[in-house]
């Protein structure tokens, strides 16, 4: 028989980029972990069902996290002075050298997962290392802490770091597989393929990787458009390309399950083509910053059409906390808004967080919001320590993205499962 819960509380759900549900004393009843009603009645064939009462706080959707490294999390604000490419030979490689110890790798992601989980954030797309064995470390830690999504082993043959980081063609090519046969074991954590973006990643590469996405219909994630001298840099590297998503495309990587990080200098062409192709953008603010890279055009993206997420970035980024990404996501809308001339209006909190949540939910193959038939991925926010007499739940949605409580996070619900829990 079907196990019958019920959760009740202040529901709060992401409809779509405008609309945002909230139900004071709501219910949310689920199957098995799957969503079967959103209400403010308790359905009668749900009276003899568990229930968990969490009266006075907010049910709010988990976080999706589509952009992170997780062989970086143990330097989260190291070399935030340097530059893209400075910072990646002088902290980041190095670092990720160390994954070759799958001992090491062991105590990194547990503690990334649990902390993942720890903040809200139950669905990921994450970069891993070169390493296969690591990478496959990552994948058990992930499906331990009961995080759902996308791990990819790192791909990049040329202009590695010698005798640290470094893979021929043919090794990146054959780990690949085997990884890829490893991988079959998760339930709930899957592979991506992960060229780590064009100057890492010989044409042979790139195109081997292209026909593996086609012929086994796997997901891509990449960088583009970072920084300008980056984009410089691939123009040297493949002169017969337009433009830097033709690199992708070239290849067979450019299509409706790729995921490219930042796109803060993508040109009126290449975002058409994002548009015209699929490809999903991960806005990454926190990085964009910290590395001095720029700000995206967030508002022109979104009204363009583009299906647009966030990431967090770790470790170009510094928080793995989704409620300060996307406050930040406001935040550096609301710059680019006063340096482009108040042209167009800043992204709210409504819709950052609907980019937070929502907007990944085909990811993941759900609907946005607490569609019924989606499995539950929730987050419950303890917010009573701070003074609300007044406030509407949506006042106290708007507040949480800025002030929480210690310990606000009163649970956590991933995949229909209570993966966490503080009482
Ligand atoms: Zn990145």
């Amino acid at each position: 028989m079907a196990q019958k819960i019920v959760i009740k509380g202040d529901v709060v759900s992401s409809e779509s980029l405008t609309e945002l549900r909230t139900i004071e004393n709501g219910y949310i009843c689920i199957d098995d972990g799957r969503i079967a009603y959103v209400g403010d009645a308790l359905p009668s064939d749900y009276a003899d069902a568990e229930l968990k009462d969490f009266s006075g706080m907010m049910i709010m959707q988990s976080f999706c996290d589509m952009h992170l490294h997780a062989p970086q999390y143990p330097m989260v604000g190291l070399g935030m002075d340097l530059p893209l490419v400075d910072w990646l030979d002088k902290y980041a490689y190095p670092l990720e050298g160390e994954f070759k110890d799958t001992e090491y790798a062991e105590g990194v992601y547990r503690r990334l997962a649990k902390d993942l989980i720890m903040h809200g954030t139950t669905r990921v797309s994450i970069f891993s290392s070169l390493h296969t064995d690591a990478t496959l470390v990552l994948m058990q830690e992930l499906e331990n802490a009961g995080v759902t999504g996308y791990v990819g082993k790192v791909n990049m043959d040329r202009n590695n770091m010698p005798g640290v980081l470094e893979e021929t063609t043919e090794e990146s090519e054959a780990e690949t597989l085997r990884w890829l046969k490893e991988c079959e074991r998760f339930k709930y954590i899957k592979p991506i393929l992960t060229p780590r973006f064009t100057p890492s990643c010989t044409d042979e590469l790139m195109a081997f990787l292209g026909d593996l996405s086609k012929e086994k219909k796997l997901p891509v994630q990449s960088h583009i458009s970072e920084n300008l001298s980056e984009i410089e840099w691939v123009k040297q590297l493949r002169p017969e390309c337009k433009e830097y998503w033709d690199t992708y495309n070239d290849s067979g990587l450019w299509h409706d399950r790729t995921l490219m990080a930042h796109c803060v200098y993508s040109s009126d062409r290449e975002r058409k083509a994002m548009r015209d192709y699929g490809v999903t953008a991960v806005h990454c603010c926190n990085s964009n910053t910290n590395i001095e890279s720029g700000i995206m055009p967030l508002r022109k993206m979104i009204d363009e059409g583009i299906k647009v997420t966030l990431g967090s970035d770790i470790a170009g980024g510094d928080t793995l906390n989704v409620f300060e990404v996307v406050s930040d996501t406001v935040k550096t809308s609301k710059v680019r808004n006063v340096y482009d001339s108040w042209e167009s209006s800043h992204v709210n909190e409504k819709e950052a967080w609907y980019l937070a949540t929502s907007a990944a939910s085909e990811w993941f193959d759900s609907k946005p919001g607490f569609a019924a038939g989606n499995m539950l991925h929730a987050i419950v926010l303890d917010d009573s320590e701070l003074m609300r007499k007044t406030l509407s739940v949506e006042e106290r949605f708007y507040r949480c993205f800025y002030k929480r409580q210690q310990n606000a996070i009163r649970s956590v619900w991933s995949e229909g499962r209570e993966v966490y829990s503080y009482r």
